[in-house]
C-alpha cells in the first residue's frame, strides 16, 4: 500500500471520500436530486440556479485544491520517510567503512532470541561464531600517514574482511574493532577462518607511497542460541581477542572460562587497589645503589611494595600495570614520591634516591610540576632525586617526552634509562635525548656467561655509556663472579641481591650504617 494511505493524512482523505460517497448514495436514495430541481425551479427568480452552481464550482475547485495539497503531502511523506531511512542507517552504520556499527549488531542481537520471523530462523539456522578482530600497531599508522592515511587503511581493513565472507555480518564496533558473525563452521574451520583474518589484515597496505602493515589479534566464541544475548558472545570473544593481544600480534584464541575468572580476578583487584591508594597501604621500599669503586652506597631506588589484606604479596608490574591503565598511577605515584623524599631526607646527603616514572605518567604534561610540587613539600632537594624512565616512555609521545625530560633538566632533576637493552630503539633514545645515566637490564647480567653475544653486548654498551660520558648502572647483580666482570669492565654502579634487596624505610636507615661501619672496617 503507498506509504500516503498509511499516513493519518491518507487515512482521513479516505474516509472524507468515503462519506462523500455514502451522503450521494443517501441523496439519490431519497431522491434528493428531484427536490433540488423543483426548489431550483421554485426560486430561479432568486438565484437558487446560480448559488447551485457557485456551490457545484466551489465544490471543483476545493476538490482541485485538495488533490493538489494530497500531492504535496504525498511528496513531503516520501522525503520525510528517505530521511527517516538515511538518520536510521546513519545511527546503524559506520560513516567510514560503511560498515553496520555496535548498535546494529545490539539491535540485530535483541532480535534474535525471539524466533518468529521464518527467514532469519533459516538464516541463523546452523551454529554462529562471533570473532572479534582488533588491529595491532594501528596507531603508529596513523603517526605514519596521519589520520587520512589511518582513514584509508581501515576502509580496506574492512574491504578485505568483507571479502572473506558475508558482508552482512561484519561490523565495525568504533576505533580498529571489528566483529565478525559466521554461520555454520566446524571448531576446524573457525580456527582456519581465524587464520585467514589475520592474513587479510596483515598483507601489506599502500598508502601514499607506503607500504603500510598492520597486525590483527582475533578472539572467537560459540553463540548459545537461545540461552543467552548474541553480545554476550560478542563480549567473550572479545576477552579472547584481549588475551590473544597480550601475547602478542597477530595471535588467535578460542574464548575459555579462565579468560572470564582473569578479568574478574582483575576488576576485584582493581577494587582492592583503589581502597590500598587511599588507605596509604603501598609503601615505597629501598633497594640499594652501590659505587663499584669505592664501595660506597650512592642511592636507593625506591620500590613500590603492596601487601594485601590476606597477606600475599602482589608484584608491582601487576598492579602497576592497573594503575596505568585505570589513570590511578598519577595519585600512587604522588603519594610513594612524598613518602620517599620524606624518608630520603633521613639519609646522608650523597645518597641519591632513584625513583620510577612509568610510561603513562610520560605523557602527562604537568609531571615536572607535580614532581617539583612534591619536592618543595618535603624540602628534598631537586638534585638528589632521579627519575628512572624506560625507552617505551618515550616513543608514545616523543614531543611531550622531550619537553618533560628537558624540564626535568633544568630543575635540576636526574635522569636514567632503565632497562637498557630491552627496547627497540636504544641507541637512537641515547642520541636524542641527554641522560645522566643508563641502566643494563638484568636480563644480560643474568645471562652474558651463557650467551657470548650478551657478554659482548654488555661490553658495547659499557663501552657506548664511557664514550658518552653517561654513568652506568648493572641491575641484577647476584653474584661475586658477576660483581667481579663488571669492576673489570668499569661499570660505575651495581644494584642486586648481592647488595641487597628493597627493604623498608627503617632498614633501609640500619644498611646505611652497617654499610658505613663495614668500609671504615676494611679502611
Ligand atoms: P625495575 O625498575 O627494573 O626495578 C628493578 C626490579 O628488579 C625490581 O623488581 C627489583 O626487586 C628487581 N631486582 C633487583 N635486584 C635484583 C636481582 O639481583 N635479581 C633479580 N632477579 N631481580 C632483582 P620489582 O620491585 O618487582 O619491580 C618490578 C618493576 O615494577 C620495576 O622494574 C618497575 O618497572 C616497576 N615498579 C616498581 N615500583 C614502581 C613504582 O613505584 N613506580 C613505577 N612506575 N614502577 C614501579
Ligand atoms: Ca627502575
Ligand atoms: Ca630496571
Amino acid at each position: 500500500m503507498p506509504v500516503f494511505f498509511q499516513s493519518r493524512a491518507g487515512r482521513q482523505c479516505m474516509s472524507i471520500v468515503g462519506l462523500g460517497i455514502t451522503l450521494w448514495l443517501l441523496g439519490t436514495l431519497l431522491r434528493f436530486d428531484d427536490s433540488l430541481a423543483s426548489f431550483m425551479t421554485d426560486f430561479g427568480a432568486y438565484g437558487a440556479d446560480k448559488l447551485v452552481l457557485g456551490l457545484g464550482i466551489a465544490g471543483a475547485m476545493s476538490f482541485i485544491y485538495s488533490v493538489l495539497r494530497i500531492a504535496d503531502l504525498r511528496k513531503e511523506m516520501e522525503l520525510r520517510v528517505a530521511a527517516q531511512a538515511k538518520a536510521d542507517w546513519t545511527a546503524t552504520h559506520d560513516h567510514l567503512t560503511k560498515l553496520p556499527n555496535r548498535y546494529a549488531f545490539e539491535r540485530k542481537a535483541l532480535a534474535r532470541p525471539i524466533k518468529n520471523d521464518e527467514a532469519e530462523i533459516e538464516e541463523w539456522d546452523d551454529n554462529v561464531t562471533i570473532f572479534s578482530v582488533d588491529l595491532d600497531g594501528f596507531k603508529k599508522v596513523n603517526d605514519l600517514v596521519g589520520h587520512k592515511g589511518g582513514d584509508e587503511l581501515l576502509i580496506e581493513v574492512a574491504r578485505r574482511i568483507c571479502a572473506l565472507g558475508n558482508a552482512d555480518c561484519v561490523y565495525r564496533f568504533g576505533g580498529d574493532e571489528f566483529i565478525i558473525v559466521a554461520f555454520a563452521l566446524t571448531a576446524q574451520r573457525e580456527e582456519r577462518f581465524a587464520k585467514l583474518l589475520i592474513q587479510a589484515v596483515t598483507r601489506p597496505i599502500h598508502i601514499d607511497g607506503f607500504a603500510v602493515e598492520v597486525g590483527a589479534s582475533v578472539g572467537y566464541d560459540r553463540w548459545a542460541e537461545g540461552a543467552e544475548p548474541l553480545e554476550d558472545a560478542a563480549h567473550r570473544a572479545d576477552l579472547a581477542m584481549y588475551e590473544a593481544k597480550s601475547r602478542g600480534p597477530n595471535h588467535f584464541l578460542v574464548f575459555e572460562t579462565s579468560m572470564q575468572d582473569k578479568v574478574t580476578e582483575r576488576a576485584s583487584l582493581e577494587t582492592r587497589l583503589r581502597a590500598a591508594i587511599a588507605n596509604k597501604d603501598i609503601k615505597p621500599f629501598y633497594q640499594p645503589l652501590i659505587d663499584l669503586k669505592t664501595g660506597q652506597l650512592c642511592g636507593f631506588e625506591a620500590l613500590a611494595r603492596w601487601t594485601g589484606e590476606d597477606g600475599i604479596h602482589i608484584s608491582p608490574p601487576v598492579f602497576i600495570d592497573i594503575a596505568e591503565e585505570t589513570g590511578m598511577i598519577t595519585a600512587l605515584f604522588e603519594d610513594l614520591l612524598a613518602q620517599a623524599c620524606s624518608d630520603a631526607l633521613t639519609w646522608p646527603a650523597h645518597v641519591m634516591l632513584s625513583f620510577n616514572v612509568s610510561p603513562v605518567q610520560m605523557e602527562d604534561k604537568l609531571l615536572t610540576s607535580r614532581i617539583l610540587k612534591v619536592l618543595s613539600a618535603t624540602r628534598l632537594p631537586p638534585q638528589r632525586l632521579e627519575v628512572e624512565i624506560t625507552e617505551n616512555a618515550l616513543i608514545q609521545d616523543p614531543a611531550v617526552a622531550a619537553v618533560i625530560l628537558e624540564e626535568l633538566h633544568a630543575a635540576g632533576i636526574q635522569i636514567a634509562l632503565d632497562d637498557f637493552g630491552t627496547g627497540y630503539s636504544s641507541l637512537a633514545q641515547l642520541a636524542r635525548y641527554r641522560f645522566d645515566k643508563i641502566k643494563i637490564d638484568k636480563s644480560f647480567i643474568a645471562t652474558y656467561r651463557d650467551d657470548e653475544r650478551q657478554e659482548k653486548i654488555v661490553r658495547a654498551m659499557l663501552g657506548l655509556g664511557r664514550s658518552l660520558n653517561i654513568k652506568t648502572t648493572a641491575e641484577g647483580v647476584e653474584e661475586h663472579g658477576q660483581l667481579a666482570f663488571l669492576l673489570q669492565l668499569g661499570c660505575d654502579i651495581g644494584q642486586g641481591y648481592l647488595f641487597g634487596k628493597a627493604m623498608p624505610a627503617a632498614e633501609a636507615g640500619i644498611f646505611i650504617s652497617d654499610r658505613n661501619a663495614s668500609l671504615a672496617s676494611t679502611a
